[in-house]
């Protein structure tokens, strides 16, 4: 008997992930019946993209797990008609990209970039550029992403200082964890980038108070959720200089509207949260491997513990 296998995201999804959902399938031996419609109770297992149709899993009677396509999980922690685990997407392809997002974006605040790109009018004044161990950088997060953007930049020869809930240990990186944690990683951050879950424990991490520990001029990149910061603390502190410049990748409401004053700031980077995507091909093979798991009565991979939010 195949393994039903309902795919419950976007249909242009189901063009992108349909070839590599199969294929991982068979290179995993699983015979499957994977499809955008099969009858409720008689679903096995369930793909999901939180911006879905489905939202009620009531009537999923049998299904064994929810498998997230998305890193954040923050859109379904809270559904109280989901009984069934529920794992979170942790797709190599999509912590290579954002690997490769975060410390683009770190070199171009350590090395100054847009200072340094003359145009014709400007002066010719060369300078020392500082080596990245004369630079200390926060990794805020130190879950599947923060930990492997954090080991790269260590690579590169930067000071990283990481925090997070629970203690940690990653090569290199100073691990804090904490409320007292998070005061002294922040005293520390002339770049600190913020790669945290959305719960209701990481809301506003950033806030008026958090923000003046920072040292005077630092930069701030949030590839992680918008809620992790208070945006009106954030605007002042860019307002007065306490920050220096802002790259945010993710926002409260997205896309961002036309009248949020981060668009028009000069000292404000917007990106459309494109920081990293999970890639069709890896994250089948994780799904498959999770399916396989549940076949076997193995313990599923990357469940979200839904009492925490992530
Ligand atoms: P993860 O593996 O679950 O790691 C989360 C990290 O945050 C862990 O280190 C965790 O601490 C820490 N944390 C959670 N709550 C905390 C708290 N209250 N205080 C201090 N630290 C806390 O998640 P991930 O895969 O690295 O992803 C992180 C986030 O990135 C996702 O939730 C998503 O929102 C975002 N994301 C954005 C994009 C994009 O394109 N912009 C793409 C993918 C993901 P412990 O280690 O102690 O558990």
């Amino acid at each position: 008997m195949p393994v039903n296998v309902l795919f419950a995201a976007k249909t242009e999804r189901w063009t992108v992930y349909e070839a590599p959902l199969r294929a991982a399938f068979a290179q995993a031996g699983i015979e499957v019946h994977l499809a955008m419609d099969i009858p409720p109770a008689e679903v096995d297992y369930i793909i999901y993209a939180p911006n879905s149709d489905l939202q009620d899993f009531t009537p999923y009677t049998r299904a064994k797990a929810v498998l997230n396509l998305w890193a954040g999980v923050e859109a379904i922690t809270g559904n109280k008609t989901l009984h069934i685990p529920l794992a979170r997407m942790v797709d190599p392809g999509l912590t290579k990209g954002m690997v490769e997002w975060v410390t683009g974006h770190v070199l171009r605040y350590h090395l100054d970039m847009d200072t340094d790109v003359l145009r014709t009018d400007a002066k010719w004044e060369p300078r020392e550029v500082p080596l990245a161990q004369e630079r200390s950088v926060v990794m805020l997060g130190l879950g599947a992403l923060g930990a492997a953007a954090a080991r790269t930049l260590v690579q590169l020869g930067f000071n990283v200082t990481g925090w997070s809930r629970s203690p940690k240990e990653v090569a290199g990186v100073d691990c804090l964890h904490g409320p007292e944690g998070l005061k002294e990683a922040l005293h520390r951050a002339e770049i600190a980038v913020l790669l945290l879950p959305d719960t209701p424990a990481t809301t506003n991490t950033l806030n008026a108070e958090t923000l003046a520990l920072m040292p005077k001029g630092a930069r701030i990149i949030n590839p992680g959720r918008g809620p992790l910061i208070e945006d009106a603390a954030l605007l002042d502190a860019l307002d007065t200089g306490h920050i220096a410049h802002a790259t945010l990748d993710v926002f409260r409401e997205e896309p961002l509207p036309p009248e949020n004053p981060y668009w028009a700031h000069p000292n404000v980077t917007v990106t459309p949260h494109i920081a990293a995507e999970t890639r069709a091909g890896t994250a089948s093979q994780v799904i498959a491997e999770n399916v396989r798991r549940g076949e076997a009565g193995e313990p599923f991979i990357n469940l979200v513990d839904r009492a925490l939010g992530y």
